[in-house]
């Protein structure tokens, strides 16, 4: 197992890089993907949110960069993808900080920026370009960016980017980079969303690489959930949460139901900004301002308005209803808990979620423990589970049975 960078065989340059930014050692997707990039292999890479991915990309393509030392000026070699303009901006943030001791040039090309400033840019010698898929294509249609330079290409956040209905574009940028070397793909999960036949057509012979990040890692958020009763009393519990400081993202399952917990929380004198499907760009920008720089503490959200857009970081992940799918859970707490942070994650669970809390616990691989609020108990009796847990005096009254069967 990798314990430390210095193990990982990068520049000097690179590992004071990760020194400065208080990267001690590397989280385990990145222990695993490194080696497997530096070999030469496409990688094809799964791990939740919040475990380390830019860098598990970004370090191998710097170190690549070194090298293999262009010769002369021209245009990028590296190329990221991401499917928001924030999550650019985000990475070129992070490979900037990492390449900060070499001579390498990173550059963004998303939307809202002056066409003229990226094509002024794009005339210098760039060495990672780092891009939303729509606005590169616009690029690349206009004769703006070549690909044929490109030599990496990497996916970040794939199975969202498939979300957002990219993947047609994607693939048209993956014909125009047909001359590159390696391919890396990155995705908090790779299930549904029609990953597989992506990534098939993208990569060749990858890597595999799945990482269950550490418990070191994981410990960073609590997760609990608190049993209700009825609609009032999980209103009830919500508000007491509340209560205390936070600053919570709260995850409501349709448009219409945030509209009603809006009002609610209006009537109670709790002030918040929400974001939803189908809302213009201009106010789903405000309300996450608002949210960003603290003009509110709460922030409501359904699954579809979040998934184009990177929250910030928070204290609390509330579930006010559970999610559809056990990964779109995994999704969403990993808002909180973010660079070595604490965070909590709170799950209100009504009678009829009792089976979906357990499909989350099976896919996550933890036991989420039920926590009460004192005067705001569950009357109802918790629901058996389907799967009964062994206790130790079954399994001694299992084996007790088997033996004389035997004989
Ligand atoms: P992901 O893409 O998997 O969601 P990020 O790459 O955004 O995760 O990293 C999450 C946070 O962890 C960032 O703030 C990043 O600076 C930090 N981080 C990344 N690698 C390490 C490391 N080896 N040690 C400590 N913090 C790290
Ligand atoms: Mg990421």
């Amino acid at each position: 197992m990798i314990k430390s960078f210095a193990d990982l065989d990068l520049d000097p340059v690179l590992l004071s890089a990760t020194e400065a930014m208080g990267f001690t050692r590397p989280t385990v997707i990145q222990g695993e993907v490194i080696p497997h990039a530096l070999d030469g292999r496409d990688v094809l890479a799964s791990a939740p949110t919040g475990t380390g991915k830019t860098a598990a990309f970004v370090l191998p393509a710097l170190q690549y960069l070194l090298d293999f030392p262009r010769r002369k000026g021209g245009p990028a070699r590296v190329l990221i993808l991401t499917p928001t303009r924030e999550l650019a901006l985000q990475v070129t943030e992070q490979a900037i900080a990492l390449a900060k001791n070499t001579p390498l040039k990173v550059i963004s090309i998303t939307g809202g920026v002056q066409y003229q400033d990226h094509a002024d840019a794009l005339a210098d010698t760039q060495d990672i370009v780092v891009a939303t898929p729509g606005r590169l294509m616009e690029y690349i249609e206009g004769e703006r960016f070549d690909c044929r330079a490109i030599e990496w290409l990497i996916l970040d956040e794939a199975d969202r980017m498939l979300d957002m209905g990219f993947g047609p574009t994607v693939d048209r940028l993956s014909a125009e980079c047909r001359w590159r070397k390696q391919t890396l793909l990155f995705s908090a999960t790779l299930e549904g969303h029609g990953v597989d036949s992506f990534t098939a057509d993208l990569l060749k012979d990858p890597a595999q690489v799945e990482a269950t990040p550490s418990t070191r890692e994981r410990k960073k958020i609590l997760q609990y959930y608190h049993r209700a009763d009825s609609a009032e009393h999980k209103l009830a519990l919500l508000k007491s949460i509340l209560e205390s400081d936070t600053r919570s993202i709260v995850f409501i399952k349709t448009r219409e139901r945030l509209g009603d917990l809006r009002n609610q929380l209006d009537s109670a004198n709790i002030t918040c900004s929400w974001i939803q499907g189908e809302m213009p760009q201009e106010r789903r920008n405000n309300a996450i301002r608002r949210f960003r720089e603290g003009e509110v503490n709460i922030l409501l959200a359904t699954d579809v308005a979040a998934r184009g857009i990177d929250l910030p970081d928070v204290t609390h992940v509330i579930n006010y209803d559970l999610p559809r799918t056990a990964d779109v859970y995994l999704h969403r707490i990993g808002r909180t808990g973010r660079a070595g942070k604490k965070g909590t994650a709170i799950s209100l669970v009504e009678a009829h979620d009792q089976s979906m809390m357990e499909r989350i616990e099976r896919y996550t691989k933890e036991l989420i423990k039920e926590r009460f609020i004192e005067g705001l108990r569950p009357t109802h009796k918790k629901a058996k589970t389907v799967k009964k847990k062994k206790k130790p005096t079954d399994k001694k009254s299992a084996v007790a049975k088997k033996k004389p069967k035997k004989k």
